[in-house]
């Protein structure tokens, strides 16, 4: 237990979801300085570490809680191999994603000066990750056994060491479980909590479309990049004959987020003069691929009426821009390049 200050701080797994949020605060208003840690990976608030100050400062606003981004990203790339614990009903490993990040959490007590940890658990909300037996295997497994506290449903636990030391106050806790949001919400509305996010959703490895995806390039490939993924999450995708990975923006913003996302070596198709997708190919320069490429951004660019089906299309690779000449692809081309 932490001596060294009159102090005591808890660090807390942080979703952002408002299980999280309520966790934070009640365990905060026992007198507990609670820091919250996010972890982020390429399947979930990646996106976050592009501006962590300005998180940072959004989340002290809306809900006084003092967060911090963790990327666990390599880490959970080699976990998607072979979660010890299996996947719920997509490719998502939720047992030992939480027993990672528990465990990963577990390690920076040091560093924070930590005397224990909080979630958002509630008992017997989620089917797989949250039933009272699962959550004893993630503290055994998380070697977490006597410093996990669960504030929102720790009166149906036994105590941990902090209600024993007499840090935190049981009694004073919530007791929720079950699948109802009910209670959740009426104790946000005392904490002046209105703004937060809809329960689930965020984790593309529980996205019925995505998740395929992602199980598929884990089946076809050995080694995975974080890079990978997140080319593999945006636009429309293909894989082309000579080993090219295509995206094609669907719309404007995904224009922006395929642009974006090019390295050094890929190439970016565009139409210099109709409106149309943003491509990236990757791994793949051969000619074949480029133009079967650039076959599908005229295909899913915008018709000329009464003008020509070709259009010219930019490529953009490294600092030297090209231009080609390419017909829409046809349906025959294609369909069987669909990732
Ligand atoms: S839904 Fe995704 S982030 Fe949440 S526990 Fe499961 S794998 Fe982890």
């Amino acid at each position: 237990m932490n001596t060294t200050s009159d102090h005591t701080t808890a660090l807390a797994l942080f979703s952002g979801g408002l299980d999280s949020i309520l966790a934070c605060r009640v365990v905060a208003e026992q007198g507990i300085i609670v820091k919250a840690i996010k972890f982020v990976t390429p399947f979930f608030d990646y996106d976050l570490l592009a501006d962590e100050e300005n998180y940072r400062k959004k989340i002290y606003k809306k809900f006084k809680i003092d967060v911090v981004l963790k990327d666990i990203s390599e880490a959970y790339l080699e976990l998607l191999r072979n979660p010890p614990h299996g996947f719920g009903k997509h490719f998502n490993p939720c047992i030992d994603c939480k027993i990672m990040m528990i465990s990963e959490a577990r390690k920076m007590m040091a560093e924070y000066d930590a005397s224990f940890l909080i979630t958002g658990e509630v008992v017997g909300q989620r089917p797989m990750s949250q039933r009272k037996d699962t959550l004893r295997v993630i503290e055994r497994d998380s070697e977490t056994d006597d410093i996990l506290l669960r504030p929102l449903c720790a009166k149906s636990q036994k105590p941990t060491k902090a209600e024993i030391d007499g840090l935190i106050d049981r009694e004073n806790l919530p007791s929720f479980s079950g699948r109802s949001r009910t209670p959740q919400i009426e104790l946000a509305a005392k904490f002046g909590i209105t703004d937060y996010p809809a329960p689930a959703g965020g984790c593309v490895l529980a996205d019925p479309i995505l998740s395929k995806r992602l199980k598929k390039l884990f089946n076809e490939e050995e080694e995975i990049k974080v890079e990978d993924i997140r080319f593999l999450l945006v636009g429309r995708q293909f894989k082309l004959p000579n080993g090219g990975w295509l995206t094609l923006g669907r719309d404007q913003k995904e224009n922006d987020l395929v642009a974006a996302l090019k390295q050094p070596g890929d190439i970016l198709l565009k139409m210099p003069t109709r409106p149309g997708p943003t491509a990236l190919l990757r791994y793949s320069d051969h000619p074949e691929d480029i133009q079967l490429g650039a076959s599908l951004v005229v295909r899913y660019g915008r018709k000329v009426k009464d003008g020509p089906a070709e259009s010219e299309v930019l490529v953009t690779k490294n600092q030297s821009v090209s231009s080609l000449e390419a017909s829409p692809a046809i349906d025959e081309q294609f369909t069987s390049l669909i990732r």
